[in-house]
C-alpha cells in the first residue's frame, strides 16, 4: 500500500531522510517510533506530500506521491491524516466538521453526508455529542471527531502523528480505543506514537527510527523486548525510566 524507495529529504542542507527503502502492506497496522528529531513526522508526512522529497521515490497504493503531474487536493482526500492538533472548526458543530469534505471534496449530497457523519460519530463513541461544537467537547472527544473526519473521505490508508501526545493521560484510553478498532477491522495504519501497548497489542510490524534513517524493524514483541540496536536499546530504556 505504501512503499518508500530510496526515499532522501532535506531541509536546506539537513539531511531529513537518509535512503529510506521500506513497505507498508495493506491492512498492515505499523508503529513508527524513535527519539524527537529522528525524522517520523518528516517521513509520515512524506506519504500524503505535506513534505516533499528531493530523491528516490514514494508510491501510495500503485501512486507516485511524488509525480509532477499529481493531482495533489485529490489524492490528499483520500488519505486520512490524524495528528496531534485535531484543529476542527470551532464555528462548525462535530457533525459538520465531518460532513464538511465529503459535500465539499466528494460532492455528496448534504443528507447522505449527514447520515454517514452519524454513523461515524457512533463508530467513534460520540452518538450523543452530534450537535456539539470543538469548544464543549475534551480533546479525547475532539481527537475521536478528527478521526471520524478522516475515515468520511473512506481513506485506504490513514497516518497518525502522535495522536495521543497532546492529550492528558485519562484521555489516551479513548483514543486509543477508536485506533484499535481501526485496526481489527483491517485499515492499514502507519502511526507515528510512543504508546508501546498500543503497539503491542495491535501493531504488525514497528519501524524504529534514528537521525533520519530506519534503524531498526520488526515484530513488536522481539522489537520491545530484545531491540538489536544500541540506540533502540536507550531509546526503550529511556521511554520506560519516564
Ligand atoms: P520527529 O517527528 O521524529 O520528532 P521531525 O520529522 O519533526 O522529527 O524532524 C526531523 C528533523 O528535521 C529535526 O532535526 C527537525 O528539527 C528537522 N525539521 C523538521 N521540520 C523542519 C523544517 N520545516 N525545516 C527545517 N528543519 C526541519
Ligand atoms: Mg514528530
Amino acid at each position: 500500500m505504501i512503499s518508500f524507495e530510496s526515499a532522501d529529504k532535506w531541509y536546506g542542507d539537513y539531511h531529513a531522510l537518509q535512503n529510506v527503502t521500506a513497505q507498508v502492506a495493506r491492512g498492515e497496522v505499523l508503529v513508527v517510533c524513535g527519539p524527537s528529531g529522528s525524522g517520523k513526522s518528516t517521513l509520515i508526512r512524506t506519504v500524503n506530500r505535506l513534505e516533499e522529497i528531493q530523491k528516490g521515490r514514494i508510491l501510495f497504493d500503485g501512486q507516485d506521491v511524488h509525480a509532477r503531474n499529481l493531482d495533489l487536493n485529490r489524492f490528499r482526500s483520500r488519505i486520512g491524516f490524524v495528528f496531534q492538533s485535531f484543529n476542527l472548526f470551532p464555528h462548525l458543530s462535530a457533525t459538520e466538521n465531518i460532513m464538511l469534505a465529503p459535500v465539499s471534496a466528494l460532492k455528496r449530497s448534504r443528507g447522505e453526508a449527514r447520515d454517514r457523519a452519524l454513523q461515524l460519530l457512533a463508530r467513534v463513541g460520540l452518538a450523543n455529542k452530534a450537535d456539539a461544537y470543538p469548544g464543549q467537547l475534551s480533546g479525547g472527544q475532539q481527537q475521536r471527531v478528527a478521526i471520524a473526519r478522516a475515515l468520511a473521505m473512506d481513506p485506504p490508508a490513514m497516518l497518525f502523528d502522535e495522536p495521543t501526545s497532546a492529550l492528558d493521560p485519562e484521555m489516551v484510553g479513548e483514543v486509543l480505543q477508536v485506533m484499535k478498532s481501526l485496526a481489527r477491522d483491517g485499515m492499514t495504519m502507519m502511526c507515528v506514537t510512543h504508546e508501546m501497548g498500543f503497539a503491542r497489542e495491535v501493531a504488525d510490524r514497528v519501524w524504529f527510527m534514528d537521525e533520519g534513517r530506519i534503524v531498526e524493524t520488526g515484530d513488536p514483541e522481539s522489537f520491545f523486548t530484545s531491540p538489536q540496536s544500541d540506540r533502540a536499546q536507550k531509546f526503550l530504556s529511556d521511554l520506560r525510566a519516564h
